[in-house]
């Protein structure tokens, strides 16, 4: 303890008051930069967080309307499927007028699949 008040003091009567005050504001200058440095970095790795996981929403939006085999699904109403005559919550609206439920159409053969997405295609 001594030593310690000796030392402050020995320190306390070489420098120069103008010298304490340099240091003080520099001090005091410090604090916000590195505050506001600490902020930038935050708000930065938060929003490459955010933009990772939208871009995950993202894929994981687009497979819900991609069959397995990466084409897509026709569009989905309410209805009755013409093959089975069920009433599930949705059935597939095929550009052909026919209606199919997700069990019917995964049933369907691939050449039903391909004529319906040719015509889907030629569509306008
Ligand atoms: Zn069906």
């Amino acid at each position: 303890m001594f030593v310690a008040g000796g030392l402050w003091r020995i320190l306390w009567e070489r420098t120069h008051p103008m010298q304490i005050l340099i240091v003080a504001a520099l001090v005091v200058l410090a604090i916000p930069l590195i505050l506001a440095a600490a902020w930038g970095v935050f708000i930065l790795l938060k929003t490459l967080l955010d933009m990772g996981r939208d871009e995950a929403h993202v894929r994981a939006e687009r497979r819900k309307h991609l069959r397995p085999d990466g084409q897509p699904y026709p569009p989905t109403g309410t209805g009755l499927c013409d093959q089975c005559g069920r009433a599930p919550g949705a059935v597939y609206f095929l550009p052909d007028g026919k209606r199919l439920c997700q069990g019917c159409y995964d049933a369907a053969d691939v050449a039903t699949r391909d004529a319906h997405l040719e015509t889907q295609e030629s569509a306008p």
